[in-house]
């Protein structure tokens, strides 16, 4: 017994030794991915199943890596979140979306909602209100089209501190998305008392929603509770046809996900922008 938990004990540190090496090469990887500019955004849209017009986009970031290629976000994110680079990843992120919006506003695209996920470290952070309207500043884009992504778990933080937070960004007519509804760990007492106007649903939730009962049995109540609380609801990870015809029959009129269309590189969404209806 003794022997193996020897063994065992040497193969948990060999893992944490791989581990810890991982965070470190990937730690200074992402310092000279902001200097050397590797970090590029996709826009995934948000359409209106009913009018089938684009109403928004998503701003999802991507690690063009010198030699490992395309790194998806899964990757990184909670590698910089460990050490305090997402706050600069982030900003860069926030600035990147404002200029880009700008941009295309400059070229003929009215404006239009784009989403920004941010974390939780970075919403924490004492001067993040600072920081957007700074960015805001710099940009010159407006305000009332940013809807900034959290999720749920955030208010398991201090409930007060996050609730002025969020009325500061109210303040500045930003608006607040809850991503990934219904996977963390907030109450109803927060969805009444934070100022937020809208509930993204898991795509978790919309997956197999064909076949799952149970998938359909909470996206109706999702959808339920939206309404009681006046909140838009917009369905994630809409893959088929079957899952968009039953979210439309509940209701749920704007969708994100493959069916319409992957996120994209910025010059293939300004290209689908330039159309008046696109699917
Ligand atoms: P998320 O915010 O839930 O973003 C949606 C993810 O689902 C994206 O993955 C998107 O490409 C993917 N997706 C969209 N439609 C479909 C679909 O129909 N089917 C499937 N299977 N997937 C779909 P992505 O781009 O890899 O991003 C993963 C996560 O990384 C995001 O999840 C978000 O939490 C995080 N992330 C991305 N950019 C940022 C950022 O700038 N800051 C922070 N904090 N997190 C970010
Ligand atoms: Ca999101
Ligand atoms: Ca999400």
């Amino acid at each position: 017994a003794k022997k193996d938990g020897k063994t065992n004990w040497m193969f948990f540190s060999a893992d944490m030794q791989h581990e810890a090496l991982r965070k470190a090469v990937t730690e200074r990887e992402l310092n000279k991915a902001l200097e050397n500019k590797e970090f590029e955004l996709y826009y995934q849209p948000l359409i209106n199943t009913i009018t089938q017009e684009v109403v928004g986009l998503e701003a999802l970031i991507r690690w063009n890596h010198p030699t490992k290629g395309m790194v998806p976000p899964g990757a990184f994110i909670s590698i910089a979140e460990e050490t305090g680079q997402i706050i600069s990843m982030e900003k860069w992120v926030i600035h990147e979306a404002c200029r880009q919006m700008k941009e295309w506003e400059s070229q003929g695209i009215p404006p239009i909602k784009i989403g920004i996920n941010l974390s939780p470290i970075h919403f924490q952070k004492m001067n993040f209100i600072q920081d957007i309207k700074k960015i805001v500043d710099e940009t010159q884009f407006d305000p009332q089209y940013i809807d900034l992504e959290i999720t749920e778990n955030l208010a398991l933080q201090d409930t007060e501190k996050v609730l002025e937070k969020l009325q500061s960004v109210k303040g500045m007519h930003i608006t607040v998305s809850i991503d990934d509804f219904g996977t963390g760990f907030s109450s109803l007492l927060y969805l009444k008392k934070f100022p937020i106007q809208t509930l993204k649903i898991a795509q978790e939730f919309v997956r197999n929603l064909e076949k799952d009962a149970e998938n359909q049995s909470i996206v109706t109540s999702i959808l339920a509770l939206a309404k009681a609380f006046q909140l838009n609801v917009v369905a994630e990870g809409v893959e088929t046809i079957e899952q968009l015809n039953i979210l439309r029959h509940q209701q749920c009129t704007y969708v994100q996900g493959y069916y319409y269309s992957k996120p994209l590189p910025a010059k293939e969404c300004f290209q689908l922008l330039q159309k008046p209806r696109s699917y």
